[in-house]
């Protein structure tokens, strides 16, 4: 085993640590590095390729997970919820009207509301939620072991914390608002891409009855 993994500073998921340490378990087996290189080959391998990985699962402007990160955990959180009939709630949020945002004071104030924005999604929701940037500025976030009565207390929590952030850019105060869609997974889903479709509803839902609204949807409708 590798000893001085926990010397690293990113924030990996166990089970990305375990197929790193697998990876260079492979490395040191395929070639014979004498014993007194070990452990610097070792050090070497294991930054390298723990830095890459962080990297390929993160989302450069806000630091949240990405797109790609969140295709894994969905997939993995899905399945492990179909099998064990685990609760499991899936959020979708989207800034309102961001669009004007670019428009009226252009596309670095837009990525600096981004970034505002996903730092409060980080602040409220627990670290065993996992937040990701879907794209745009559209963002995901997974409930695990999370009913819809339990999720409106954080949901609603956030969508209120962005409502009343004290934002200004250029010295111009700017009034940001959040859409939120969710839907708890029940039997009548049977793929993550229904799943994603009914949470998809929730927001579509939520931006038609006015925008800065949660909507929650439980059974299939
Ligand atoms: P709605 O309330 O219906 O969601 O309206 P909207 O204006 O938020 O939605 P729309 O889909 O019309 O516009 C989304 C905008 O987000 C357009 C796009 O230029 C902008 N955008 C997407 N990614 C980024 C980014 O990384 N940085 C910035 N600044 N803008 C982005
Ligand atoms: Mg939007
Ligand atoms: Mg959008």
């Amino acid at each position: 085993m590798v000893e001085n993994i926990e010397e690293l500073s990113f924030d990996i998921p166990d089970s990305i640590l375990d197929e790193i340490q697998q990876n260079i378990q492979n490395v040191i087996r395929t070639f014979d590095i004498p014993e007194e290189n070990k452990l610097e080959v070792i050090k070497q391998i294991n930054y390298i390729y723990t830095r890459t990985k962080y990297l390929s699962m993160t989302d450069e402007l806000t630091g949240l997970s990405n797109r790609r990160c969140f295709d894994s955990s969905f997939e993995k959180e899905f399945l492990r919820a179909k099998r064990y009939n685990n609760k499991l709630t899936l959020v979708i949020f989207d800034i309102d009207f961001f669009k004007q945002v670019n428009d009226t004071y252009g596309h670095q104030c837009g990525d600096y509301i981004l970034k505002q924005v996903s730092n409060a999604a980080l602040q409220t929701f627990r670290k065993t939620d996992s937040v990701f940037r879907f794209g745009g500025e559209e963002f995901t976030v997974l409930l695990t072991e999370t009913d819809i009565e339990k999720a409106i207390i954080p949901l609603e929590r956030f969508r209120k914390t962005v409502e009343t952030l004290n934002l200004s850019y250029q010295n111009q105060p700017i009034h940001i608002t959040v859409s939120i869609g969710a839907f708890q997974l029940n039997d009548n889903i049977f793929s993550k891409e229904e799943f994603l479709q009914k949470a998809d509803e929730a927001l579509y839902e939520a931006k038609n009855s006015g925008r800065n609204k949660t909507v929650l949807f439980s059974n299939c409708q």
